[in-house]
């Protein structure tokens, strides 16, 4: 789609990163844009940060690609001086004006500051936000009340609200106390089940990733044994909160939850990664043996260092990727046309490409070596 503009707040699970990474040119006419864009100080730092990297980027541009870029920053100078609609605290852009490209994104969460002038648009901010915000469900929970919420990058939506008035239905009759806590704990167990029922129905219509559970008091923990074993290893984490919690506090809490289940996950993957470095088989690190084995698509899991980007150059004509050298004028394969690049970007593009994970792990998990790249090998 040429031009996407997002009028309300997008969740970055829904930004369709795939057919971005098919998007290539040959000259360096996309330029990317991502800004934090909450609050009077952002806006102050944005501006200060776009101006000086425009000013970068024109001075080391051509004549031709010059006028070409400050086209393209025309089409998105509106959208950077916009005022932030209500919950917005991130923009993404991608723009080239020649292509008549233009993509906004209004995010519920925070990207880091980055301006990026390139021959496809620039994927791995993105994507490391993608990484920290997959799609979760809420279950607020007690013996009476249960509520699923769906969470995408910070936007909240409420998914179902299940209540049974346990006082009301139960304790008419004069019935001795025996007989009232048995049968309220009849009522508890079908109201548990229907529940189970529902939030079931939500993770099979969804993407969501898992879901954590919330409440205050034994509840949750009931409500959880008592769920199917597929239901069971949904389960994100059990947390104490009270029914009443504000959304802002919700989102907090579970967030964390979602960041310990992400972290945990990366750091399983590292591990995979490294026994299969010991034993010899089926991984390779290193941009070298790492971008080959991308190219004959035989990676399933890339994995790079948290933070880290590369400097160096790909050949436009061949696809030659060299790291930690200056670009020369002319590959040094095909005699075609370089271009600067981040190495970490190429590598995540052509991983999208080729159908791979990617995982990004922290240094403490990663190798104690110097490199930025691991790949599990599928053969
Ligand atoms: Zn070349």
């Amino acid at each position: 789609m040429l031009k996407l503009i997002s009028e309300e707040l997008v969740p970055v699970s829904g930004i369709d990163i795939k057919s971005l990474a098919e998007i290539y040119d040959e000259e360096d006419i996309y330029l990317s844009i991502y800004l934090p864009v909450s609050g009077a100080e952002n806006e102050r730092l944005n501006k200060l940060f776009i101006n000086s990297r425009v000013k970068a980027i024109k001075k080391a541009l051509s004549s031709g690609l010059r006028v070409e870029f400050e086209r393209t920053f025309s089409m998105l100078e509106e959208f950077i001086h916009k005022t932030p609609i209500s919950g917005e605290k991130g923009l993404i852009l991608f723009a080239c004006s020649s292509e008549s490209f233009l993509h906004v994104y209004r995010l519920a969460v925070e990207p880091e500051q980055s301006m990026v002038l390139d021959t496809s648009p620039f994927l791995l901010p993105l994507a490391k936000l993608r990484a920290d915000y997959d799609d979760y469900g809420m279950l607020l929970v007690d013996s009476q009340e249960g509520r699923f919420t769906c969470i995408r990058s910070d936007l909240a939506e409420e998914k179902k609200h299940l209540s049974i008035d346990l006082m009301n239905k139960h304790k008419k009759g004069g019935w001795s106390q025996a007989r009232f806590n048995h049968l309220r704990k009849g009522a508890i167990k079908s109201f548990f089940s229907e529940l189970a029922n529902n939030v079931q129905n939500i993770c099979d219509g969804s993407e969501v990733k898992g879901f954590v559970v919330a409440g205050p008091g034994n509840a949750k923990q009931e409500f959880v044994e008592m769920l199917s074993k597929n239901l069971q290893g949904k389960v994100l984490g059990i947390i104490d909160l009270p029914m009443n919690i504000s959304r802002n506090e919700m989102l907090e809490a579970g967030d964390k939850v979602l960041h310990e289940t992400e972290r945990s996950e990366s750091i399983k993957k590292a591990e995979e990664f490294k026994t299969a470095i010991l034993k010899g088989k089926l991984a390779v690190y290193g941009v070298k043996d790492v971008l080959s084995a991308l190219e004959s698509g035989r990676v399933n899991v890339l994995l790079i260092l948290k933070d880290s980007s590369l400097p160096g150059w790909i050949c436009e004509r061949c696809q030659n990727l060299q790291a930690n050298v200056q670009a020369p004028k002319e590959c040094d394969r095909c005699g075609g046309p370089t271009s600067v690049v981040d190495v970490l970007e190429e590598l995540y593009e052509l991983a999208q490409r080729t159908g791979a994970e990617v995982e990004f792990v922290e240094k403490e998990d990663f190798l104690a070596s110097d490199d930025l790249v691991g790949a599990l090998l599928r053969y």
